[in-house]
């Protein structure tokens, strides 16, 4: 059998292979730690659940609008403007199969064959990989620790060529962990102006903040960047809905619309009933969310002392998400093998930096509770003692 020329040029994502690895070895009875999940390891708030087993009770369990329920259209536009300072309209927004989906749908709108699109790395596997499968192409930038894994205007401005058509933009980051300030996004936004490009801002880790970071969408910096801003996001992180599958996107309504056909086309609407769990996120208490932040700074703490402890690592302090993203270059290894050797060794699951573009470093969630966090990290010690 031949398969489509695409398939081989995309690689199976590297994540879901490694967090399913650890998964089937705890299934035999094995000891694993595992740090390679970008999943909160909360169960879904009650009452999103209950709102949605009611919409499920009361039969919404049909098929719906393929762009999304208008109710959950209004309460994400609401959102947008309260919390984003983003004036859109339910018309300019999707509802999505989750975060990846809305991704997945604006490259299939938006790139041509041959369109070039601009990733700083380290990146979150999935946005070269989905430019592939469009015959795009991924123009890489790499960043470093010098300037806290963020891209520099200067650097973006270079990137830039004819045939760019967009800039990924993904603050706080996976799996880096970093925020870009208020100035850095402005910064950016000019160059994004400049060019006239289009920016996708992914903000599935914005509630994901510490210290008193501040996340700022660069859409609302002004109505010249905000007609060139996608934004991205889903409720996957912030609310603990991993498996429910809902995002959306938003942005220009031209692109918008083209999405909406792409998605009446491929999956239709996302799970009806599971929409009204959705819409009780965003319109109810928070405290859920603040719960969970809570959680995951202690966690983060915790783990970054205990890297910051182990000679031969070293960690920047992200000011976001749920990872942190040692670098190993100390120990000589790569960062395939050094995941290989530490599961195999050790059993403490997490991810190489290759998968994201880094290969002098290794992604740790933090996302899993703390006993298996100084069990895993007393483990990685060992292992990194072991190599230097
Ligand atoms: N964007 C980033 C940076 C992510 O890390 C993820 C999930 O890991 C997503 C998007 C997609 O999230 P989902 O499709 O689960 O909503």
């Amino acid at each position: 059998m031949k398969l489509a020329a695409r398939v081989s040029q995309v690689t199976p994502s590297l994540t879901l292979a490694i967090a399913a690895k650890a998964k089937a070895m705890k299934a035999e009875g094995i000891d694993v730690c595992s740090f390679s999940a970008g999943e909160p390891d909360f169960d879904t708030p009650a009452h999103i659940k209950a709102a949605a087993a009611k919409a499920l009770d009361e039969g919404k369990t049909k098929y719906g609008p393929a762009a999304g329920e208008p109710k959950l259209k209004e309460a994400i536009a609401r959102k947008l403007q309260k919390d984003n300072n983003l004036d859109y309209k339910p018309e300019n927004v999707i509802v999505t199969n989750g975060g990846k989906h809305s991704l997945y749908n604006l490259i299939v709108a938006l790139i041509d064959p041959g369109d070039e699109v601009i990733i700083p790395s380290p990146y979150w596997l999935s946005y070269p990989e989905m430019v592939t499968l469009v015959g795009g192409k991924s123009v890489i930038v790499p960043t470093d620790a010098s300037t806290g894994y963020k891209i520099t205007p200067e650097q973006l401005r270079k990137a830039i060529t004819p045939k760019t058509k967009l800039f990924v933009l993904n603050s706080p980051s996976n799996p880096t962990g970093m925020v870009y300030t208020p100035e850095e996004i402005k910064a950016l936004a000019e160059v994004v102006v400049d060019a006239d490009i289009y920016v996708v801002s992914d903000e599935i880790y914005e509630k994901i903040l510490y210290d008193g970071a501040q996340h700022i969408s660069i859409g609302s910096l002004g109505k010249e960047i905000f007609d060139r801003t996608l934004i991205s996001n889903g409720f996957a992180k912030a609310y603990s809905m991993t498996g429910w599958r809902i995002g959306y996107l938003a942005g220009p309504w031209e692109i918008i619309k083209a999405a909406s056909t792409i998605q009446g086309h491929s999956t239709s609407n996302v799970c009806t009933f599971a929409q009204y769990g959705a819409i009780a996120a965003l319109e109810d208490s928070q405290d859920c969310v603040e719960e969970m932040r809570l959680a995951f700074a202690k966690r983060r703490q915790v783990m970054l002392d205990g890297l910051n402890s182990i000679p031969g690592l070293s960690t920047a302090k992200p000011d976001g998400a749920f990872y942190l993203f040692p670098d190993i270059s100390k120990t000589g290894l790569k960062s395939l093998e050094f995941c290989d050797a530490l599961i195999e060794e050790h059993q403490v699951a997490v991810i190489p930096g290759i998968a994201f573009g880094a290969d002098n470093n290794i992604r740790l969630s933090y996302a899993t509770d703390l006993a298996t966090i100084e069990k895993g990290l007393e483990r990685l010690e060992k292992f990194v003692r072991s190599r230097i």
